[in-house]
């Protein structure tokens, strides 16, 4: 089976955890610091500061940016429910902004209308690797103040006109090991604010910047020098990894762009989109999904559906007393399946999937 999803660990990062567990020190420490440095210079901005998990850094961002009781943040429903819970943490409540049918994220146009005397923040997912529209984002934050946190966990390495994502508000990634690079478990936040970064680094540490002195609520959402050590050696590589999911992602579309009822992804000109998912759209001229999924897998081929039911529609949220509706994320949720293109997926690999789609197709015809 060619797995959907396959960290890259090679004898580097073996070596790198042996060197820190040789060393003695295997909380937060030295190799924490080395990582967040390099992680910060990556992104382009000033400060980085790790945690153990993107979900504890989209927490600890909120929190740092004030975000809590009484406030309302603007984000989607198409996402991975941890977007939405951050939001929940906090005691603020997520207003779901449905999403655009060709990127699968958040309708920048849409969003004016969901701003309300409560709304402190924006939080746009970049989805699948693709950054959402963050020139529209940035401006309709400025015109009303608000506060923006990308959830950027699927886009290590994204760019939106040419500028990494991380970059335009508060950045949080996650490095689970489907993400495009991982430390095992493990999140960072991206600042270009000081005091801003310091304040999470305390809400990461029981509230603490001096040791046992607590100035705040805080929690342990530290990350270990064993997962640092991972991500320093992954981070090198991530340039690499990216150019081959890109380079997989053009070589399917190439092979899957002309076959009816099948959408591939559309690539914005002003994004660098890093394929964390390659994610396609099958219409019922095509076929049934549950009936391609059925024979990718009996081919080899591993799938997964990212995201079978939108936030707004999960039990929790329904029991929160949600009860908009979005119909392109519901739609989108009904369409979506997620191919391989990882770092590990080769030519023939590709051309397997392809194969499998011809053969449904000619099969039908
Ligand atoms: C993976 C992911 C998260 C959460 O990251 P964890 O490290 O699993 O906590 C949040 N948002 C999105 C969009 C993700 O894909």
């Amino acid at each position: 089976m060619i797995p959907i999803a396959k960290p890259q660990i090679g004898e580097e990062e073996i070596k790198a955890v042996q060197d820190v567990m040789n060393s003695g020190i295997i909380s937060q420490g030295e190799a924490v610091r080395e990582f967040e440095e390099n992680f910060a210079d990556y992104i382009g901005v000033e400060n980085a500061v790790a945690v153990n998990s993107g979900t504890a850094a989209l927490h600890t961002a909120l929190l740092a940016n004030g975000i809590g009781p009484g406030d309302e943040v603007i984000t989607t429903p198409f996402t991975f429910i941890a977007t939405a819970n951050s939001i929940l943490f906090t005691g603020a409540k997520p207003a779901f902004v449905d999403i655009e049918e060709d990127t699968f994220n958040i309708d920048a146009e849409k969003i004016q209308d969901k701003i309300t005397p409560k709304t402190k923040a924006i939080m746009p997912v970049h989805l699948y690797g693709q950054p959402a529209d963050m020139k529209r984002i940035m401006e309709i934050a400025g015109d009303h103040n608000l506060i923006v946190i990308e959830d950027a966990c699927q886009a290590h390495g994204a760019e939106f006109n040419k500028i990494k994502v991380g970059n335009f508000g508060t950045g949080c990634f996650s490095f689970y090991p489907t993400k495009n690079m991982t430390t095992s478990e493990g999140g960072i936040i991206t600042t270009n604010d000081k005091k801003f970064a310091e304040t999470a680094n305390a809400l990461r540490n029981h509230g603490s910047l001096i040791r046992y002195y607590h100035e705040i609520l805080g929690y342990n959402y530290r990350m270990t020098d064993i997962g640092a050590a991972i991500g320093i050696t992954q981070l090198k590589k991530l340039d690499k990894f990216n150019e081959i999911r890109i380079k997989n992602a053009q070589y399917l579309t190439k092979r899957l762009k002309d076959i009816r009822g099948i959408l591939t992804p559309i690539v914005k000109n002003d994004r660098k989109h890093v394929f964390n998912q390659y994610t396609l759209r099958i219409r019922s001229e095509f076929g049934e999904r549950d009936k391609v999924i059925e024979i990718l897998n009996k081919n080899g081929v591993g799938t997964a559906i990212y995201y079978p039911l939108p936030v707004h529609q999960q039990r929790l949220y329904m029991n929160l007393g949600y009860t908009g509706k979005f119909p392109s994320s519901e739609r989108m949720a009904n369409d979506v399946l997620s191919l391989p293109v990882h770092p590990s997926v080769t030519e023939d690999n590709l051309d397997l999937i392809a194969e499998t789609f011809n053969n449904i197709n000619n099969e039908k015809n």
